[in-house]
C-alpha cells in the first residue's frame, strides 16, 4: 500500500530536528525507515510531518566513556555487529546486532531506531535492558538520561516525548569473568524471534556471582526474568542449579499467542533457551 500523504523536511542538526518535531502537530522522526515506513505503507501509522535526521552528523559512532561504551544513536546494525570495540568490551551487544533481520535490514536499522520502535519482538532492546543500558534523550529542554529498566512503556511505547529525539546509548563494558549469551528463536534467518533470551553471567569459585537475564518477545516490552536471576544469584554453576532457574522463565511475563506460537508454547520456549543462555554464558 501507499503511505497517506504526509509532509517532510530533513534535520541537519538534533536541535532543528527537535525544534521541527515541535512546530509540526503529528510529527515522526525517520531513521534507517525499516519500523516506520512498513508501518506507514500499511497505514497502521499516518505521520502529518515526517523529519528526516538520517544525515545528522555526528551520530553515528562507538567510543570509550568513563562508564563505558557510548554509541551514537544513527549507527547502523550492520557497523555495530563488526565493530572492533564493541566486540572486545560489550560482545553481546555486538552479537545482537548482527541478529536483526538480513544484510539489508542491518544496513539500514539503527540502534537508536531500534530502542525508540520500542518493539517488544526487537533483540537489541533485550540486549540493553540486560546489560543495564541508558539513553541519552535531547529534548526542549535540554539533555537527560533515562535507564534502560524504566524506557520501555508498553508495545511501541517508551518514555519519549513527542519533542524527544535519542542521541545515544550508553552500556557497561562486560567485565572479563563475564560470560554472554543471546538465544534467538526464530523460523527463518530474517524473522523476529518468536522468543530470544540474553544472558549475562559471571562465575566466582564453581559458584553464580553476577547474573541478568532478559527475554525478547515474552511481554509488551522486553523484559528482566527476576525470578531466574533471583533463583542462580550465589547457587553453584551446576547443570542441575541452571535447569532449575530456567523453569522460572515466564514468571511474570505475558506473551502473546500469534500465527507464529501460542502463549504457552513461547512459555515453555522460554524455559529451553534461557537453560542455554545460561549454559552458553557459563562456558564463555
Ligand atoms: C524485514 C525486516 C526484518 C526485521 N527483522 C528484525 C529482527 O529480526 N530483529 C529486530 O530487532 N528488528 C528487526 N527489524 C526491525 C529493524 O531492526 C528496524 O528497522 C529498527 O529496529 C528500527 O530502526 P530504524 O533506524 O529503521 O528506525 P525507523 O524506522 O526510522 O524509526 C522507528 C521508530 O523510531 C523513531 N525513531 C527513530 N530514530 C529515533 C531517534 N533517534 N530518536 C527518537 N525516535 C526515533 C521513529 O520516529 C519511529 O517511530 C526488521 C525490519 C524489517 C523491515
Amino acid at each position: 500500500m501507499i503511505p497517506a500523504a504526509f509532509d517532510y523536511e530533513r534535520a541537519e542538526t538534533v536541535e532543528q530536528a527537535v525544534d521541527l518535531l515541535g512546530r509540526h502537530e503529528d510529527a515522526k522522526l525517520l531513521a534507517g525507515g525499516h519500523s516506520l515506513l512498513p508501518l506507514m505503507r500499511l497505514r497502521l501509522a499516518r505521520p502529518s510531518f515526517i523529519v528526516d535526521i538520517d544525515r545528522v552528523a555526528g551520530l553515528d559512532y562507538v567510543k570509550e566513556v568513563s562508564t563505558g561504551l557510548e554509541i551514537g544513536a544513527l549507527t547502523r546494525m550492520a557497523v555495530l555487529a563488526r565493530n572492533e570495540t564493541l566486540w572486545k568490551q560489550c560482545p553481546l551487544l555486538a552479537y545482537v546486532c548482527g541478529q536483526v533481520g538480513d544484510p539489508q535490514v542491518r544496513h539500514r536499522a539503527t540502534i537508536g531506531g531500534s530502542v525508540a520502535h520500542g518493539d517488544p519482538a526487537s533483540d537489541p532492546p533485550t540486549a540493553l535492558l540486560t546489560l543495564d543500558a541508558e539513553f541519552v534523550v535531547r529534548g526542549p529542554s535540554g539533555e537527560r538520561t533515562i535507564p534502560a529498566s524504566t524506557f520501555f512503556k508498553s508495545v511501541f511505547e517508551t518514555d519519549l516525548g513527542v519533542q524527544d529525539v535519542l542521541t545515544a546509548v550508553r552500556v557497561p563494558k562486560l567485565g572479563a569473568g563475564a560470560g554472554w549469551s543471546y538465544q534467538k528463536f526464530h523460523r527463518r534467518a530474517i524473522d523476529w524471534a518468536i522468543v530470544g533470551v540474553a544472558a549475562i553471567v559471571e562465575r566466582s569459585n564453581g559458584h553464580v556471582g553476577k547474573v541478568a537475564v532478559g527475554l525478547t518477545n515474552m511481554g509488551s516490552t522486553p523484559l528482566r526474568a527476576g525470578a531466574v536471576e533471583r533463583a542462580l544469584a550465589s547457587k553453584e554453576a551446576s547443570p542441575e542449579s541452571l535447569r532449575a532457574a530456567a523453569e522460572h522463565a515466564p514468571e511474570g511475563t505475558s506473551p502473546v499467542s500469534d500465527t507464529n506460537a501460542s502463549s504457552e508454547y513461547r512459555s515453555e520456549l522460554s524455559k529451553v533457551l534461557v537453560r542455554r543462555a545460561l549454559e552458553e554464558a557459563l562456558t564463555r
